[in-house]
């Protein structure tokens, strides 16, 4: 936690929050702060500070808190990513957030099992909980949103397209004939695969909408890992 992420319910008047659960044991245990310490803070979509200890107890941290500059801004990327299996979906969601990715869609694909849409990790509150983790990290404010989509063809055919006439869309299929770009910093949609891969049809389907296949090279990379590459491929991650 490089940021406590703070939420309107935290604040018992406009410059002072109560922290207890996990971020009051992140500072005492972790942190090991003390009274007078100061750590970095920032409201829920909204702006970044420090706040100073001034209260501890065994339950409690308070702090006075100053909010004074923006968070670092969004990538412009909106992420397609096939339903993964829950304990990867937590990972990939805490990464897509530390990333800076804002615009999150999970969809359905042939190779995706149906079980996977029971988990409890797709309630708002988990999700919430797994983006906040990410933000965290990452030292950012600002929420991203998760869209559900369980059907995959009303979705690429209803929804997709205006998606992409915003953000131009990639497809990463391993095994295509263009590499991903590189540097291109310009608003993009990605789409990103189940475990077992697209199907031919479902690239197909993918590439009428309008999105390109692009290939990482010969290594078969899992999701977790595919998706910090192809985001640092496509934005110079210092800039944003
Ligand atoms: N067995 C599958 C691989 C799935 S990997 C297949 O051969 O298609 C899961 C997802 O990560 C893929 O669908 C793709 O979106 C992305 N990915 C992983 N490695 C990749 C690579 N080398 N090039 C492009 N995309 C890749």
């Amino acid at each position: 936690m490089n940021l406590a992420l703070l939420f309107d319910d935290d604040f018992i008047a406009p410059d002072r929050v109560r922290l207890t659960g996990r971020r009051y044991g992140h500072l005492t245990t972790v942190l090991k702060a003390a009274i007078g310490d100061r750590v970095t803070v920032g409201k829920a979509n909204g702006l970044i500070g420090e706040g100073c200890i001034t209260h501890l107890d065994h339950h409690n941290a308070e702090l006075q808190v100053v909010l004074d500059r923006p968070p670092p801004p969004p990538l412009p990327l909106s992420l397609v990513l096939a339903m993964p299996r829950p304990k990867m979906l937590r990972r990939v969601l805490q990464t897509c957030a530390a990333l800076g990715v804002k615009d999150i869609w999970l969809i359905n694909a042939y190779k995706v099992e149906k079980s996977f849409w029971q988990t409890p990790w797709l309630s708002e509150a988990s999700l919430q909980e797994n983006l906040t983790l990410g933000l965290e990290q990452a030292r950012d404010t600002w929420m991203p949103t998760v869209q559900i989509r369980k059907l995959f063809k009303p979705f690429v055919e209803d929804e997709l397209p205006a998606l992409l006439a915003k953000r131009p869309g990639l497809v990463a299929h391993p095994g295509t004939e263009t590499p991903c770009p590189t540097h291109s910093n310009t608003p993009a949609t990605l789409c990103i695969g189940p475990e077992g891969g697209f199907t031919h049809y479902e690239v197909d389907k993918l590439e009428s909408a309008g999105a390109k296949p692009v290939h990482l090279g010969p290594r078969i990379l899992r999701v977790e890992t595919a998706v910090p590459v192809l985001v640092s491929r496509l934005f110079d991650l210092a800039g944003f």
